[in-house]
């Protein structure tokens, strides 16, 4: 669609060509973002938490305990290199603000990067940091079936994966940050954890290929939002499945803490745009083996463009805006302040 004003034309979300400074943003300025946000919003604050930034979008009326409402945790940045990730957090965040409604729904907390010390690296020159800054992945780090691995992959990666997973659970700094925080909620109803990438929607269990107790409200909730993000998105879907057939089933996985310690039934984690290679992982490492770079796949998909970024900004607000009706009810909060009937009732695919 061109403007009639002479102006680049606008969508609702943003600049058409967005530039990637403007998508993928360094730590101080994904701060400043939180910040900026809760200077807009009545009842919002940003906590700074053991290393932690997190925006809490509370009540007006109430802004500093909550009045029944479901709590929603968005995060992103678990993985330092995955920019796409953060990106997506502040987008459901410039969301949040334009829609008084949606906003009104839950008590929000958006943490935009967990490992800022890695985050923060990756923009200082180590730009495909996959692990922490001590070499840890804090998704093997978590308090629940912490140093769990198939035994074949335990054998062939020994010490190296024992490096991974931490000295022991919530051994990782932004780990035992987030735990803690985590803890500290009340009525958590949805967690939601971006990562790069596979445009996949998983949910639990990481640990164990075997049906979690809520595999079906898993599969439905999961249903939901894929279908909504896939009116966005178009020809490349996302698909849902339970994230222990990703690849294999390991214990320490922030979901699986979330859904069984925290106990928050409706915990999953995204993995967002781009789409795994064709011919898969394993086709494309070989490919690549063959033209002198294996691993070249892995990092075009942790680097993409601001285009991309954006498209799964776009996807991300429609999934999210389906999950809250599938979860929560279709009939929004009457006014600030009021409590929410406990029972959800929407139909899944209203
Ligand atoms: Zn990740």
């Amino acid at each position: 669609m061109t403007g009639k004003s002479g102006q680049r034309p606008q969508n609702e979300h943003g600049p058409s060509n967005a530039h990637r400074a403007e998508v993928f943003l360094s730590y101080e300025a994904v701060v400043d973002r939180l910040e900026d946000a809760a200077k807009q919003l009545r009842g919002a604050s940003v906590l700074h938490r053991e290393g932690l930034a997190i925006l809490r979008l509370g009540t007006e009326s109430a802004p500093d305990i909550n009045d029944g409402r479901p709590e929603v945790w968005l995060q992103g940045g678990l993985h330092a290199c995955e920019w796409i990730g953060p990106a997506v957090v502040l987008r459901l965040m410039d969301e949040l603000i334009r829609s008084t409604e949606l906003r009104r729904r839950a008590i929000w907390y958006l943490l935009p990067v967990v490992d800022a010390r890695g985050y923060q690296r990756t923009w200082a020159g180590e730009r495909f940091l996959r692990t922490t800054e001590n070499g840890e992945n804090p998704n093997l780090n978590f308090p629940y079936r912490w140093g769990e691995a198939p035994p074949l992959l335990s054998r062939l990666l020994g010490s190296r994966l024992r490096g991974w997973m931490g000295s022991r659970p919530a051994s990782v700094g932004c780990v035992k940050s987030l735990v803690s925080e985590l803890k500290s909620l009340t009525n958590l109803q949805l967690f939601l954890d971006f990562h790069g990438f596979g445009r996949l929607w998983l949910y639990p269990w990481c640990h164990s290929k075997k049906p979690s107790p809520h595999h079906m409200e898993h599969k439905a909730a999961c249903a939901t939002a894929v279908a909504a993000a896939n009116r966005v998105a178009g020809r490349f879907g996302y698909r849902a499945q339970a994230a222990a057939f990703t690849e294999v089933p390991m214990g320490g996985s922030c979901i699986d803490f979330v859904y069984r310690e925290i106990g928050c039934a409706h915990s999953y984690a995204v993995e967002l745009p781009p789409s795994l290679p064709w011919g898969g992982v394993i086709g494309a490492t070989l490919l690549g083996a063959l033209r002198g770079d294996p691993k070249r796949w892995w990092r075009e998909g942790q680097a993409p463009t601001a285009e991309v970024g954006i498209e799964a900004g776009d996807e991300m607000a429609a999934a999210l805006s389906a999950l809250v009706d599938h979860l929560f009810g279709g009939t929004p909060a009457a006014t600030e302040g009021d409590e929410r009937p406990a029972e959800a009732v929407s139909s899944a695919f209203a």
